[in-house]
């Protein structure tokens, strides 16, 4: 790859991380894409499946699905996309469907990733199309993002159930506990404190609600790989 190429790229992957602190600051993983057509701004698109409730909408195809409507058309034969994590399969075939000229993506994705992680949609050669693909562009910063994230959050979750168990645990003791020796209300716990540590705001609910996908792969953010940049035939676990 010659350097010219290569500053392209990690120009791209900026934006692309743009997109992905979008994500962070909505709570949702932080995943961004953009689409440029000869160095322009076709289409930007950040991870957004739990505010959006569309488990479809990833960074890739919620910037695809703005380009091709830009565009008017279902192909995007000029198109080039910037991604910060390995495309899953899902994408990987969508951008493959949409003629993409060439996918470049950040850090790799050993538990889903589909362009050479754990398949390889785009050298896979009984597919009728191939798009060339360029993986670990400024690998360590996306991936180091996932980590913070991830990180972040157990923590968070941490505190919560900390929070969770002081309320569930001693509150009702208590009132049973009052109610028989006849004491006043105002010498219960103080349950606002309660309240106030787990009803920190909208944000807080949204990163909530994703908990639960924390407990099926709690070091998803530290799986995350770091390897040089490879172009598709090169790609491989
Ligand atoms: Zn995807």
């Amino acid at each position: 790859m010659d350097e010219p190429q290569t500053s392209r790229d990690e120009h791209g992957m900026r934006l692309a991380l743009d997109q992905a602190l979008n994500a962070r600051l909505v709570g949702e993983v932080p995943v961004g894409a953009v689409i440029l057509r000869e160095g322009q701004i076709i289409a930007t698109g950040y991870n957004r499946p739990i505010t959006t409730h569309d488990p479809t909408a990833h960074a890739e195809l919620v910037a695809l699905r703005h380009a091709a409507q830009l565009l008017e058309n279902y192909r995007l034969p000029d198109c080039e996309l910037y991604v910060t994590l390995e495309p899953c399969a899902m994408c990987a075939m969508a951008l493959l469907h949409a003629r993409f000229k060439r996918v470049v993506f950040g850090a790799w994705d050993p538990k889903t990733g589909a362009a050479g992680s754990v398949l390889n949609v785009f050298g896979e050669a009984r597919l009728n199309h191939q798009t060339e693909v360029v993986g670990g562009v400024m690998a360590e910063t996306c991936g180091r993002l996932l980590k913070d994230f991830f990180a972040e959050r157990r923590a968070q979750q941490k505190s919560e159930q900390v929070a969770a168990r002081a309320a569930t645990a001693d509150l009702p003791v208590a009132v049973d506990w009052a109610d028989e020796e006849g004491l006043a209300k105002d010498d219960l716990l103080p349950l606002p404190e309660v309240e106030v540590m787990s009803g920190l705001g909208a944000l807080d609910s949204a990163l909530a609600s994703f908990a639960p996908l924390l407990d099926e792969a709690p070091d998803r953010g530290d799986a995350f790989e770091v390897r040089a940049a490879q172009g598709s035939d090169s790609a491989g676990p």
